[in-house]
């Protein structure tokens, strides 16, 4: 009985040391008196938590003019010094990746075109050159990196750290986890891409804090996260909300995964290449690689070319069917459309509204609020999201010694 009522405490601590970590990560810095009426905690309580999370070095306090009361205030914030974390998408088209503090200022953030048909290993050694660069400018800094989290446009077993299988890219089986612990000495985390943007929107995004929300990454691929009650939709094994390969058109193209007809073989970077190509847009062969051709397409559709707006408009019509079919599944408040396609869906927005709300049964549309393209909704903040919330997991990880980070 003991043990258990023990255990209960130590539980509800844990859950509030997370919390008062939560709202120093999203909305610091604060007072102790601030924290305690945000979560409705006492001021007992939240000193009690801050107090050993001050010892870690996990945040730190400085002062403030408390102006009237004549005697200085305190605040609390994530201690910026304490370490840094690395975010990677490895998209099919190009190579991202941030390094940031855990205090989630940016030290350095790259971007490197891939070749549509690159192969894996070319793929690989690109984000690994990147992630060593990262590594090398965290260490000049004397900060620790606690973990690196990729993102990943496939099926991703977040289990093991293996990139399952990428329906798109058709890459099967990457033990990335196992390969880059052992390479670069860091925790290594492995999300899908989509979940990571649906992460980013959570804690970042305009909507921060929905509970019910379709983040809809649009590009090479296209898949969802999907926050049901405040919780990611991830499914038996965490392959949930592949959406762009579920069933659109018939007699539709072959889709890169077997199929016929996915929606992404509608709405994908490949298919609006194809259909400006068809409507006699040019897009020059050298734009292709690392997407550089929606920069070329945004400028045109931004100076009204009529042909561009007029396969932009279809697509945003395209993207609204199926959208829709996720908004009666879900019945949610918000949807967001991400990815590195959301600026080419931005100037045909109202083509995406009108045909999700004309798709939608009347009490659902109701108040559905649609987002097109943010920049706080971005996988790369998803994956410093996924090790922060490690971190807070386990606030003693902050005192453990630094590290040697890089393997060799
Ligand atoms: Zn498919």
């Amino acid at each position: 009985m003991y043990a258990k009522q023990k255990y209960d405490r130590g539980d509800i601590r844990e859950m509030n040391t997370i919390n008062v970590l939560d709202e120093l990560r999203t909305n610091g810095p604060l007072s102790r008196a601030r924290i305690a009426s945000r979560l409705g905690l006492t001021r007992a309580t939240v000193s009690n938590i801050v107090s050993p999370l001050l010892k870690s070095a996990l945040i730190n306090e400085t002062e403030f003019d408390d102006k009237g009361s004549g005697r200085p205030g305190m605040l609390l914030n994530l201690n910026p010094e304490l370490g840094c974390m690395i975010a990677v998408e490895i998209d099919l088209d190009c190579v991202s990746l941030v390094l940031a503090k855990v205090g989630l200022e940016v030290i350095w953030k790259h971007r490197e075109p891939v070749g549509v048909g690159d192969s894996l290993e070319v793929t690989l050694v690109r984000a690994e050159n990147m992630v060593q660069q990262a590594l090398v400018k965290a260490r000049r800094r004397k900060l620790r990196c606690f973990g690196i989290c990729v993102a990943w446009a496939g099926l991703v077993n977040r289990e093991d750290g293996r990139l399952e299988y990428g329906p798109t890219s058709g890459w099967r089986s990457v033990p990335l986890r196992a390969d880059w612990e052992r390479r670069f000495g860091v925790p290594i985390y492995v999300e899908n891409e989509a979940h990571s943007g649906a992460i980013a929107a959570y804690h970042f995004g305009p909507r921060a804090g929905a509970r019910n929300f379709v983040y809809l990454s649009v590009g090479v691929g296209l898949a969802a996260g999907i926050f049901v009650d405040g919780i990611l939709l991830r499914g038996k094994r965490g392959f949930a909300g592949q959406v762009g390969h579920t069933f659109f058109e018939e007699n539709g193209k072959t889709c890169a995964c077997g199929k016929q007809g996915c929606w992404v073989t509608e709405v994908g970077a490949k298919a609006v290449v194809q259909k400006l190509i068809d409507a006699g847009v040019q897009i020059p062969q050298a734009t292709r690689a690392g997407g550089d051709w929606i920069e070329l397409i945004a400028a045109k559709a931004s100076a009204g070319d009529g042909a561009v707006l007029k396969v932009l408009s279809q697509v945003g019509r395209q993207l609204g069917y199926g959208a829709a079919r996720i908004v009666e599944t879900f019945n949610p408040s918000t949807v967001i459309v991400g990815g590195r396609l959301a600026q080419l869906i931005r100037p045909v927005e109202a083509d995406v509204r009108s045909t999700i709300l004309a798709q939608t049964l009347p009490c659902m549309r109701e108040q559905l609020e649609l987002i097109i393209g943010n920049e706080s909704v971005d996988p790369l903040m998803g994956g410093l999201a996924t090790i922060f919330d490690v971190i807070m997991q386990n606030p003693s990880l902050s005192k453990a010694s630094m590290p040697e980070v890089l393997a060799g």
